[in-house]
């Protein structure tokens, strides 16, 4: 069932993964003689028609926690079991439910590290359990390119081919590889943008390819501390609670104060983002990296969003929307928490005062530059003294490298001091209104 009808349908990076993600399940389905059929359109006219055409007495289904599925899958649930059929539904894709996680008084959470702490100290979630055994086929299955989810014209997929295997066996191969021989370093080597120093688990996450809970339990037997990495699916599964409990988090500011925020609209600084065009190499190769690979680094990621929200003042959704598009991890919940973290208005947020220089975090997490290199070729031959400041770089050393400032790479299309300054006084108005 692949429903559209949602304000957050998947975007393009998306359907590329749901594809190849929808072609390996069904090869690995056949393996047990399960087709797995495929229908577009609207769940509560499609998945009732089906029932009734193999005749089910029963259904299943694991737990999607976006507003709108809540909504569809409540329906769905009462309207079958009006007619009489069994429905049960399972969590497969979170530690723990969002809603059996409680502050002492019965709330939700809005601060991280309590909320880790009390998801821990229910004991471990439960181990997943083995896959099911083959089974008697009922139903012809479509093809699995039914759905037309890939992008034709044009077909911009060929950096998304070259750096991803998608699937179970893939996800479940990354998982190995890295605990045997990244999570160790992890702590350190998660911040290097240039180095495979993170599980890069995320696309084969949010697909249902891999759970939580076998992450968990696998990097608890590592034999090495993978509490660091542990406390990043927790972040995740604060994201969830967060969606859960205030459904309203991609469009509305979690403190209603920044919702006077006075945002500038400008199409040409918007554009010269989404293009990493910047003139800030960091940003750019981020934006670059995110374009090309449906992915991007993590801490590129924070320096890029608070480089949109405050050194050009664009709202934070527009980000978030971009984001939505071209991920191939685009997930509702940890989308939406990490842009409104970035923006300070979401929970636990960095404070709006902390205004990333996206000059300084180069040089500290990317010191050689060899991330810049890889995804902003025209500055691969500037030397690492330079690289993450070419506007400050002598003529001669610009010359020397084959870069003209405005014609082959662009200077900063804003100064930092200056934006920094301005981020500064448009969050103080915020607070004067609030
Ligand atoms: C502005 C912004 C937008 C983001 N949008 C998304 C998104 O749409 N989808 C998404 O999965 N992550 C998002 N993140 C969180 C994070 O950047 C990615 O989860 C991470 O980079 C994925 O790489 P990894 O699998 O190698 O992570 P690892 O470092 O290996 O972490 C393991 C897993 O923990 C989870 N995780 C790690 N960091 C976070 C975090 N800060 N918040 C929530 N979960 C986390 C992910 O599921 C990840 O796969 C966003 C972060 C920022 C700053």
């Amino acid at each position: 069932m692949h429903d559209e009808a949602s304000e957050w349908a998947p975007g393009g990076a998306s359907r590329w993964w749901l594809h190849h993600s929808l072609a390996s399940l069904s090869a690995d389905l056949a393996k047990k003689n399960i087709p797995l059929v495929l229908r577009r359109g609207r769940a509560d006219r499609i998945v009732p028609a089906l029932v009734r055409d193999v005749e089910a007495g029963a259904v299943f289904w694991n737990r999607c926690y976006e507003p709108h599925a809540i909504a569809r899958d409540k329906a769905l649930k009462a309207s079958l079991q009006a007619d009489g059929i069994e429905v049960s539904s399972f969590n497969a894709s979170l530690l723990r439910e969002p809603w059996t996680i409680e502050t002492k008084s019965g709330g939700p959470f809005k601060v991280f590290t309590p909320f880790w702490r009390a998801l821990l100290s229910q004991g471990d979630p439960p181990p997943p359990r083995a896959a099911i055994a083959a089974q008697r086929a009922t139903i012809d299955a479509p093809p699995s390119d039914a759905l037309a989810l890939l992008p034709t014209k044009p077909d911009w997929a060929g950096g998304l081919r070259d750096d991803w295997e998608v699937g179970e066996k893939a996800a479940q191969d990354r998982l190995d590889e890295f605990c045997e021989h990244l999570l160790q370093g992890y702590s350190t080597t998660r911040n290097l943008p240039a180095t495979d120093g993170t599980s890069r688990l995320s696309p084969h996450l949010h697909f249902g390819e891999i759970s939580p809970r076998r992450i968990f339990h696998r990097a608890r037997a590592a034999g090495v501390d993978a509490e660091t990495f542990l406390k990043e699916l927790g972040w995740r599964e604060f994201s969830y609670h967060l969606l859960f409990h205030f459904p309203t988090l991609p469009v509305t500011p979690l403190y209603p104060r920044f919702e006077k925020f006075p945002w500038r609209t400008s199409q040409s600084d918007l554009r010269a983002w989404q293009r990493g065009q910047t003139g800030y190499p960091l940003v750019d190769a981020g934006m670059r990296q995110l374009w090309q690979t449906g992915w991007m680094h993590n801490r590129v990621r924070m320096v890029v969003a608070s480089f949109l929200i405050k050194h050009l003042l664009l709202d934070w959704r527009d980000g978030e929307r971009w984001f939505w598009d071209t991920l191939v991890d685009a997930d509702l919940a940890s989308n939406a928490a990490s842009w409104q973290w970035v923006a300070g208005s979401g929970a636990d947020a960095a404070p709006y005062v902390r205004v990333f220089n996206p000059t300084l975090q180069g040089e500290k997490f990317d010191a050689d530059g060899a991330y810049v290199r890889r995804f902003v070729p025209e500055l691969a031959k500037l030397p690492a003294k330079w690289i993450h400041d070419p506007s400050a770089a002598p003529d001669d050393v610009l010359q020397a490298a084959g870069v003209v400032l405005g014609k082959t790479y662009p200077t900063p299309i804003v100064a930092h001091k200056q934006a920094r300054s301005r981020a500064l006084a448009a969050f103080e108005a915020t607070k004067e209104t609030a």
